[in-house]
């Protein structure tokens, strides 16, 4: 199938993206990388009256650290995250998440404005803004405004962004001293979308959590950022600690019954991957190893 017939705009500067997003409102669409929005509207699913391209805007590419912050530009690649030196020191988290992304020719395409702006719930980035603590720029006609990633994700697909608004940027702050990442997905096969997942984010202090961020993906109707990760803090980590968040976590779960696993898969998934994932943290293999119970 085609697209419905659209007219197309390129934006010259954010400025003239605003512009023609405030003239159109909920009847244009901006395009980033094109690798979300163009399958939906060739599949019909959405049927934009103008796409906005913002594909020309440099000032919104790259990579900068800003003091204990790294900018993100929303129109960086995946290809460009997952090369980026920067990246690589300050949220390697962000680098291991992004190779699970899709294959090599969308990573080439798709921009981390566009995975977070589509807001997919079986999507690594979204889940991983919630375990590194992000910030989330976006401008719009009454200006710029930042949202933490914990309330910008609203829906299956929605956030809090207007039809008039740009994502323009993402701020995380640098990872500290005695930091810790895991990240694991279950996939049919590499580069599809998950069926579960977990990114985490941790600061370690004598063998125990100081801090801990599990952001779950695919298991609900947005990425999730673990409440259970709490009764983890500050404690030797023990089996019942351990047995504590597995039953907490599945108390704040509520995942989506699809052709590729039951909400009880989903359940067990997630109790496995945060048993491997806190087992992997605290470089404590036997934790993880009732990861099958
Ligand atoms: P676009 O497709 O250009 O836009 C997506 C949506 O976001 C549109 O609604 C658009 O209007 C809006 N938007 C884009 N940029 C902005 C902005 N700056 N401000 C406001 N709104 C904006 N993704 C995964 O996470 N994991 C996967 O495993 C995965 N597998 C894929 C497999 C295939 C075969 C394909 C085709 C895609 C896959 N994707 C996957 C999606 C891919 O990662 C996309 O790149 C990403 O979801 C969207 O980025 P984009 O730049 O292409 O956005």
């Amino acid at each position: 199938m085609k697209a419905a017939a659209f007219a197309y705009a390129r934006a010259t500067s954010v400025a003239n993206a605003l512009d023609l997003l405030a003239a159109h409102g909920d009847k244009a669409k901006v395009l980033s990388g094109g690798q979300s929005l163009m399958p939906a509207m060739n599949l019909r699913l959405l049927a934009p009256e103008l796409i906005v391209d913002i594909g020309e805007l440099c000032e919104l590419r790259g990579i900068s650290l800003r003091g204990d912050t790294l900018v993100i530009g929303a129109l960086t690649r995946h290809v460009e995250l997952l090369k980026s030196p920067d990246i690589a020191a300050h949220a390697p988290l962000l680098a291991d998440a992004v190779a699970h992304v899709a294959h090599p020719a969308i990573r080439n395409r798709g921009t981390i404005g566009g995975s977070l702006a589509h807001a997919d719930p079986a999507s690594e980035l979204p889940a991983c803004m919630l375990a590194l603590a992000a910030t989330i720029v976006a401008r719009g006609p009454g200006g710029e405004r930042r949202v933490a990633a914990e309330a910008f994700f609203t829906g299956i697909y929605e956030t809090v962004l207007g039809p008039q608004e740009l994502l323009v940027a993402i701020e995380l702050p640098v990872a500290k001293g005695n930091s810790a990442h895991y990240f694991h997905e279950f996939a049919r096969r590499h580069g599809d979308y998950a069926i579960a997942g977990l990114a985490a984010q941790a600061r370690i202090d004598g063998g125990k959590f100081a801090e801990l961020r599990l952001g779950f993906f695919a298991v609900g109707d947005r990425p999730v950022l673990a409440k259970a990760a709490s009764k983890l803090v500050g404690v030797d980590v023990m089996p019942a600690a351990l047995a504590a968040a597995c039953a907490a976590l599945d108390a704040e779960l509520d995942p989506q019954d699809d052709q590729q696993a039951s909400p009880d898969m989903r359940r067990h998934l997630a109790r496995v991957l945060l048993r491997r994932g806190v087992a992997a943290l605290l470089n404590r293999p036997e934790l993880g190893a009732e990861a099958t119970a």
